[in-house]
């Protein structure tokens, strides 16, 4: 069955499905091959629970003529993303970046969905079948789409560019993460970048940030919408931003004063304000949106547990996300402050290197009690009167078992792995 045809059939259905614990009825089930299973084998249980279509590619699970048989489902999956991206038409905005896509996302979709029907990629769904998965998810009735694109490796974002086509593209920046699959922060530049040359290639538009050098560099002779600080020269101008410890920015006649935490938070808040701008969005509901706002999922969030305050960031760690948080933390004018930081994954031979930099960038700071979790800070362990070296989340576990902490003023960062929001269980509620 070629693609158009199986659009026709996609259309019947109400939604696309690759996982038979979470379908709906009346969807479209993709059985795909993972490395650990191939969902070929559920094909029937999907028809069983409500699935009106399969896709499948072993002809053994063909069951009835409700079973299409193609050569491969997970092109096909991103086959019909693409033929439905182009059968809609609608305007597309893509993200990427090292971080910060989610909340900028996130951000994006708060302001625009106060004048557009808006839909954007659900939670994480970033990749070769979460993009897929996110354009397959707009409709007719959606007048803006909004695709976060992530990568660990070159080529990625050019083919994720291809399947969605975007009108309009922002680069949140170009940091340490995945060092691993790019080959370094040279690469990571390279392999974002390939959003860039889509844009140039089919003259689109892209925001850039006039406070990132690297932004501006790269994106000289691409049509541009540009946002910076205190500057004529930008189509959008901040002119101010603070954070005590919530982010607040001037826009205009606007103070915006979000539920988000750290400096560079206001990169975030500040492209949502410049994309609302462009789409025309008034200024009064960019703000409603903006201080509506509320981060969850280990992102930046402001929690309070009895006497304290935490800070907990502990959905991902990269050095340079783990920089800049430690960063705003030495800044924030609070008493008895404490870090605890795990392990960044995924940096393959910088390993080291970084976590000896973060270790480093507190070795003066003796006003915080600092706390590192696992076996990449463990090597560093150097004497230091406010250091503590836990080789494993077990060890911090004790410590703060017999420790009891009040009016203290705690952040919380690791890579996912480390799950440091299990540390939130040791303070009082
Ligand atoms: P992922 O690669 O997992 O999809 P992401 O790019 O979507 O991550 P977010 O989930 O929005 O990023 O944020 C993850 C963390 O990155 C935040 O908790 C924060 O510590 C950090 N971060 C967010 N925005 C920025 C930014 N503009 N610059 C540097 N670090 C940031
Ligand atoms: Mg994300």
């Amino acid at each position: 069955m070629d693609i158009a045809k199986i659009h026709e059939v996609f259309l019947k259905c109400t939604s696309v499905s690759i996982d038979t614990r979470k379908i709906q009825p009346n969807s479209l089930f993709v059985a795909i091959k993972g490395d650990n299973f191939d969902a070929n084998t559920f094909a029937k249980e999907a028809l069983e629970k409500g699935a009106s279509y399969v896709i499948v590619d072993n002809s053994n699970y063909c069951i009835d003529d409700r079973t299409i048989l193609v050569k491969n489902s997970l092109k096909t999956l991103q086959q019909l993303a693409q033929y439905h991206r182009n059968y809609l038409k609608l305007p597309i905005i893509a993200l990427t970046g090292s971080n910060g896509k989610t909340t900028t996302k996130e951000l994006i979709y708060s302001v625009l969905s106060s004048k557009y029907t808006t839909k954007a990629t659900i939670g994480n769904l970033n990749n070769h079948i979460g993009v897929p998965l996110t354009l397959l998810s707009f409709t007719s009735e959606t007048e803006i789409g909004i695709v976060e694109m992530g990568a660990n490796h070159k080529k990625e974002i050019e083919f994720l560019c291809e399947l969605a086509q975007p009108d309009f593209g922002y680069i949140t920046n170009f940091g340490k993460a995945h060092l691993e699959g790019f080959g370094g922060v040279e690469g990571v530049i390279e392999g974002k970048s390939e959003m860039y040359s889509y844009l140039f290639k089919h003259n689109k538009l892209v925001f850039v940030n006039l406070e990132d050098s690297i932004q501006v560099e790269k994106t000289r002779s691409i049509n541009q919408f540009t946002f910076g600080l205190n500057t004529t020269t930008a189509n959008v101008s901040i002119t101010q931003v603070t954070a005590n410890p919530f982010v607040t920015v001037k826009f205009q006649d606007l103070k915006i004063t979000s539920h988000l935490i750290g400096l560079y938070n206001a990169n975030n808040i500040n492209a949502a304000i410049a994309i609302g701008n462009y789409f025309e969005v008034p200024n009064a509901s960019i703000k409603a949106a903006l201080e509506g706002y509320i981060p969850e999922n280990n992102r930046s969030q402001m929690i309070a547990k009895g006497t304290n305050q935490i800070i907990l960031d502990a959905y991902n760690a990269n050095p340079s996300s783990m920089a800049v948080a430690i960063e705003n933390f030495k800044q924030l004018d609070r008493p008895n402050k404490m870090a605890i930081l795990g392990d960044m994954f995924e940096l393959g031979d910088e390993s080291l290197y970084e976590h000896k930099q973060i270790v480093n960038s507190l070795s003066n700071q003796n006003e915080i009690d600092c706390h590192f979790v696992g076996a990449d800070f463990f090597v560093h362990n150097i004497e230091a009167k406010n250091f503590h070296f836990h080789a494993t989340f077990d060890e911090l576990a004790t410590y703060l078992n017999k420790q009891k902490i009040n009016d203290s003023t705690i952040l919380i960062k690791g890579s996912r792995g480390m799950a440091l929001e299990r540390t939130l269980d040791f303070f009082e509620k």
